[in-house]
């Protein structure tokens, strides 16, 4: 339908001249004060999503974040346009949480709504084309080119067109000119018609008709009419033995899905057809969820073990006193059982609970053992699913039906608000942290800061904690319970290491397979027992090179090379996405030996296959996840053992829950632990403990194998006597010696200019600016990061130590801006970008 855009109405004295602050989906530093009609002072209200003129443009999505009395000083507040909600999708402690995010993180709000909002509740606007309301093409006086003619013939027939309409009527690709000089001839006129992307899911219905059901003598009169056209009845049977004739008529009416019927290869269609032609059956539409209702009878939680009751007992006592508590327990000590009983806790309660996770791939596996216990009042949030299906879990939240909401990072975004518990699981992962676009949000600061605001509790789980959270634990900040063992009878795994550089030597090596490991996986192949193999890099190979004259292919806009992946034989940036076919020969020289140098989880899985053809390997990865439901099926491939080796990058490190996993491979440690980072340490390990988890988590024994040129590296000894806390004591001793994060908040600063010297200029001017506002040591840099160019853009990074308390901190992120805000204005730099990421990792 069309909007009605006739504002601003007669102002009437009797009533109060009403303003909205509202936040329009730009990346603009402040929101602006629009006008409230006086007839929708009613109507507007905090949350909803309201359409604004702002300049020449009409901005739809915005949102009302605030009402009040008071117009703008500066400016003439222009009226709303139109609302387009009757009640909020945005909840007040989530505007409260969104204004964090934007100061915190350095962002606009605008950003953070676009974030939030799943792109099936932003409208979307599009140009349509009719005839101008006083031509008239019969009395044409008019003199029309033929593709003219044609556009006003279809105009004419269907009303309005859109612009892809008309180009597919005239197979043109350059009609624009058409359409303009129809224009100017006042032929017709374009108009904006704006529509909600939500399509709710609509299934075609039968059922009897109402004359039917409310008279039973009619239905025995028809089966004898129908006696000599068996097929009908035979349709009329069906129909009744899935709705039988009910008293109460409602119950009649729900009738059944069509499908039901047309399904059946015993009833014929074209009865159907006939029973509805005669009335006797009816056919309409039914709005209905993507989520059905199916999971009537929720099971109990299983019964906690000794351990586990402790531990739950113990984090309910710290609730009393702090906010915030970290349950460190050891892999496979039963962490996620605990949090269940939690949920329950809190659900029985009456309060909503957000359960975060850090990959798609671990949600797979954790929400079947949720749905179990939540049934329906669970819902599920990532990135895997569609528009639609977003949106519905967003309204299922705000109307009440999903109590607990199981997601990836994104999930700190939904309408919550009554939130009563937030789990935090596996809260050391990087993958927590949003690099890009803005907000560069990390869901684990934001998940606390959610529960804060809604007074909430937190729960962090890890087997690793991040060295930040343990030293909340240590400063009193925050409440920590440990589980030292695994659940039941199971037993940490055995962990050994192989010195792939001697095993060289000894010519032990095939290829990237040690003897030793082989001989494992085999061992386990026998034995009816599974094998993860971690390789920290996708693709065949990370680069190629021309053994006659050292050629590497590198990505036409990034300063990296190209990756080899074999089964679409492609190089691709893994930066950029550019790719290009796999040459046969080396463009540089022409010579036919290039060769893959290092090596990916492809590689792997095909070197597997062919030294031992009889496994049945599977590769999780980002090149193999990219369908909807490829998570759920290479992991329920693995726990039915129709697979017994699963190849993969960090995705399969983390959580995942295997009764039959014997043995874990890492097959090279080397570049994880080289990281050059000031968390390399403290992520090595991370890594190589979790992986290592997955084995043995049953009662099997399981081992590990981690193959490394350098043994002697002293994280080894950490993680196979899985001492976290000389890890700890390590690195808080090194973080404070350094001024490092927790002793410091960090904000890294990246200049990016597609000229290499522009970039680097700009870096040293900005530098300088930020060292006279917040003091030398304060700032570091800048410096080229090691990938020197992404995407046609030279980059130049600057780093930002700054002290911990908060009222600083506030006040150096508004130098920050400022300083940033004053370099984009000179000449010099024109079209400069510049990115601040505060807290990076
Ligand atoms: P974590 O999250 O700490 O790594 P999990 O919660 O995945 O550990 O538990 C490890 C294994 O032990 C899982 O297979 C789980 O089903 C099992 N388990 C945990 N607690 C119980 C319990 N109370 N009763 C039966 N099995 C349990
Ligand atoms: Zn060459
Ligand atoms: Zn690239």
């Amino acid at each position: 339908e069309l909007l009605n855009f006739n504002y601003p109405p007669e102002p009437s004295t009797d009533r109060v001249t009403l303003f909205a602050d509202v936040i329009l989906p730009l990346p603009l530093p402040k929101l602006y004060t629009y006008r409230i009609p006086y007839e929708m002072n009613d109507e507007v209200l905090v949350g909803v999503r309201v359409i604004v003129q702002f300049g020449a443009k009409k901005v739809l999505s915005c949102i009302v974040a605030d009402i009040h009395e008071n117009a703008p000083a500066d400016y003439q507040a222009k009226y709303i346009l139109d609302v387009l909600d009757d009640k909020p999708i945005i909840t007040k402690p989530q505007l409260r949480l969104f204004k964090w995010i934007a100061d915190y993180y350095m962002c606009t709000l605008g950003e953070v709504i676009n974030a939030a909002l799943p792109s099936a509740l932003k409208l979307s606007s599009e140009s349509r084309i009719q005839l101008h309301p006083h031509y008239n093409p019969e009395e044409d006086e008019l003199i029309l080119a033929p593709q003219e003619e044609k556009i006003i013939f279809a105009l004419n027939n269907n009303q309005a067109l859109t612009f892809t309409e008309v180009g597919n009527l005239l197979q043109l690709k350059s009609y624009h000119k058409f359409i303009k000089s129809l224009i100017q001839k006042e032929a017709i006129i374009i108009y904006e018609q704006v529509s909600d992307k939500f399509s709710p899911k609509v299934v075609k219905k039968i059922r009897l008709t109402e004359h039917f059901v409310q008279e039973e003598g009619l239905l025995e009169e028809l089966f004898n009419q129908l006696t000599p056209q068996p097929k009908q009845l035979d349709v009329l049977l069906n129909y009744l033995q899935l709705v039988p004739v009910h008293q109460d008529i409602n119950l009649n009416y729900r009738g059944t899905e069509k499908s039901a019927l047309t399904n059946n290869p015993h009833l014929s269609a074209s009865s159907i057809n006939t029973l509805i032609k005669k009335g006797v059956l009816e056919q309409f539409d039914q709005i209905v969820s993507r989520f059905p209702m199916e999971h009537g009878n929720q099971q109990l939680p299983m019964a906690l073990s000794e351990h586990q009751l402790q531990a739950k007992d113990e984090i309910l006592g710290l609730f009393k006193e702090k906010d915030t508590v970290l349950l460190h327990g050891v892999t496979g000590s039963g962490k996620t059982e605990v949090y269940i009983d939690l949920i329950k806790h809190a659900l029985d309660s009456g309060g909503q609970v957000l359960y975060l996770l850090p990959e798609i791939a671990l949600t797979a596996q954790i929400v079947t053992r949720l749905m179990k216990v939540f049934g329906d009042k669970l819902g599920i949030y990532h990135s895997k699913f569609s528009d639609n299906e977003r949106a519905e879990v967003w309204q299922g939240i705000l109307s009440g039906r999903f109590q607990v909401i199981v997601g990836v990072r994104s999930s700190i975004f939904l309408p919550f608000h009554d939130l009563s518990l937030v789990i935090i699981d596996e809260e050391h992962e990087p993958s927590y942290k949003q690099y890009d676009p803005a907000p560069r949000y990390n869901a684990r600061e934001t998940g606390l800061m959610m529960a804060h605001l809604q007074g909430a509790k937190t729960l962090l789980g890890s087997a690793t904690p991040s060295i930040e959270s343990y030293y909340n634990c240590k400063t009193g900040r925050w409440g920590l319970v440990s589980m030292t063992k695994r659940f039941g009878e199971a037993k940490l795994p055995e962990i050994e290491l192989v010195d792939t550089r001697r095993e060289q030597q000894r010519k032990n090596m095939h290829s990237h397979f040690s003897a030793k490991l082989l001989t494992e996986i085999e061992e386990r192949l026998k034995r009816q027992e599974q094998v993860i193999l971690f390789q920290n890099r996708r693709g065949y190979a990370p680069f190629i090179s021309c053994d006659e004259c050292s050629w590497i292919p590198k990505c036409k806009f990034c300063a990296v090379s190209l990756s080899y992946h074999k089964y679409n034989n492609e190089l691709r940036c893994h930066y950029c996405g550019y790719h290009e076919r796999m040459p046969h020969d080396c463009p540089a020289c022409g010579a036919t030996t290039l060769k893959s140098m290092g090596f990916g989880t492809e590689k792997v899985e095909d070197e597997l296959k062919l030294m031992l053809p009889s496994a049945e390997v599977q590769r999780m990865d980002l090149d193999t996840t990219k369908k909807k439901n490829s998570y759920q099926q290479i992991i329920s491939d693995f726990e039915s053992g129709r697979t017994n080796v699963l190849v993969g990058t960090q995705m399969v490190t983390k959580g995942l829950d295997f009764e039959n996993v014997s043995l874990v491979g890492i097959l090279n440690a080397d570049t994880i632990i080289n990281f050059p980072d000031f968390r390399a340490h403290e992520r090595a390990y991370q890594l190589f403990v979790q992986v290592s988890g997955r084995a043995g988590r049953k009662g099997k024994p399981g081992s590990v194998i981690i193959q490394t040129r350098d043994p002697l590296q002293p994280i080894f000894n950490k993680v196979r006597s899985n001492d976290y806390s000389t890890l700890y004591e390590h690195e808080i001793e090194e973080r404070m010696r350094f001024g490092y994060p927790p002793f410091t908040r960090m904000i890294r600063i990246t200049v990016k200019h597609a000229d290499d010297k522009a970039a680097e200029n700009a870096a040293i001017v900005l530098t300088k600016d930020l060292s006279d506002r917040l003091g030398k040591q304060q700032v570091l840099g800048p410096e080229v990061p090691y990938i020197f160019k992404i995407r046609n853009l030279f980059l130049q990074e600057i780093h930002i130590k700054l002290p911990r308390d908060s009222t600083n901190l506030k006040a150096a992120k508004s130098q920050i801006a400022q300083a940033i805000f004053n370099l984009k204005l000179l000449a010099d730099f024109k079209g400069i970008r510049v990115v601040a990421d505060v807290d990076p990792v």
